[in-house]
């Protein structure tokens, strides 16, 4: 069984800042381990500019800003294990991993939890119909067009306008595709006015408020929505071959159920609270990690 002092779960903006503060603040004994073959977390299929501001002065994309924080990285000693999904963490201090040369497991003194955040599916909202194709997550979507260039339909109804629906929106009417309407149960939307103002406004997309999805009709691909409005009670259907939904990250912390108040364990980045920015993110890696580098060299 591998040892180290400090095991960090999640490689993306959060566990690297972590990995590098802890490294800075003298602890010389680090794992870092993700899941996916590269680090970065969600930053490289984001290749909208609007990152890095904060730390950087100057607007980076998801790619460019997860670059610099690999490079920072690579001037540490931190070992990077990628391709290892953490199976489990256990009370005994051990993390058991799975990646393409099997089981491992690794002990440690101490645990920062960095897994980020999933996004809610179709299958927590009250909504009547099947589930047929065409209906995607819009990190889904993101990953999907940006990162393997797949077509996925041409007319789009997304619900939610939060930050990952407008910035889709954006991206399927730069792609070509007919963004119908962005669908808001609110009466504003729910993302940065930033990226209300480059994606919805400079797009000329529609966006509604106060109205919702209420069921998803077609089998085996989606053929159109119910739509309604949350004030009028008024239904309407609106036919479109794409569903997506945008309704929310949730942390993601399956991992360390009933460790929580585990002395040697930490939380930093979206599994502790979403962030909205990457480098808000960061920053609290890095001061989780620099905390947890000092105590380790004591
Ligand atoms: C679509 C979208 C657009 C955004 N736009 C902007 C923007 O314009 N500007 C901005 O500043 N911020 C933006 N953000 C926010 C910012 O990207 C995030 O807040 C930040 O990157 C989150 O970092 P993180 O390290 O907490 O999580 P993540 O980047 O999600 O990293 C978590 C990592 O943990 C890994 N992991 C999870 N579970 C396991 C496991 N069991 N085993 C191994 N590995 C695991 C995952 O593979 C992932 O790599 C955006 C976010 C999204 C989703």
């Amino acid at each position: 069984m591998e040892r180290t002092e400090l095991l960090i779960i999640g490689a993306g903006a959060a566990g690297i800042s972590a990995a590098s503060a802890a490294w800075d603040a003298g602890c010389r004994d680090i794992i870092l381990t993700d899941r996916l073959p590269y680090p970065g977390g969600v930053l490289p299929q984001c290749l909208h500019e609007g990152f890095g501001l904060a730390a950087y002065g100057s607007e980076l994309t998801g790619p460019a800003y997860a670059a610099r924080l690999a490079e920072r990285l690579a001037q540490t000693g931190v070992r990077f294990l990628p391709g290892r999904e953490v199976l489990a963490v256990t009370k005994e201090k051990t993390a058991v991993l799975s990646g393409s040369g099997g089981l491992e497991e690794i002990r440690f003194e101490r645990l920062i939890l960095a897994t980020g955040s999933r996004e809610r599916t179709v299958g927590s909202l009250a909504l009547a119909g099947t589930r047929p194709a065409g209906v995607f997550t819009a990190g889904q979507a993101q990953e999907m067009i940006n990162l393997h260039h797949w077509q996925l339909g041409d007319r789009i109804v997304i619900l939610g306008s939060g930050d990952l629906g407008m910035i889709l929106a954006r991206r399927f009417t730069l792609e070509g595709k007919q963004v119908l309407a962005v669908l808001e149960q609110e009466a504003h939307f729910g993302g940065l006015a930033r990226n209300y103002h480059r994606c919805i406004e400079a797009h000329h997309i529609p966006i509604r408020y106060r109205c919702t999805v209420r069921e998803i009709h077609g089998m085996p691909r989606i053929t159109g929505v119910t739509v309604e409005d949350l004030d009028s009670g008024e239904r309407e259907l609106l036919s479109c071959d794409t569903l997506i939904t945008a309704v929310g990250l949730v942390p993601e912390r399956e991992l360390i159920h009933g460790l929580e108040e585990a002395p040697w364990l930490s939380l930093a980045g979206n599994c502790s609270r979403v962030h909205d920015l990457a480098d808000s993110a960061a920053a609290e890696g890095a001061k989780i990690g620099g905390q947890v580098g000092r105590q380790l060299i004591k």
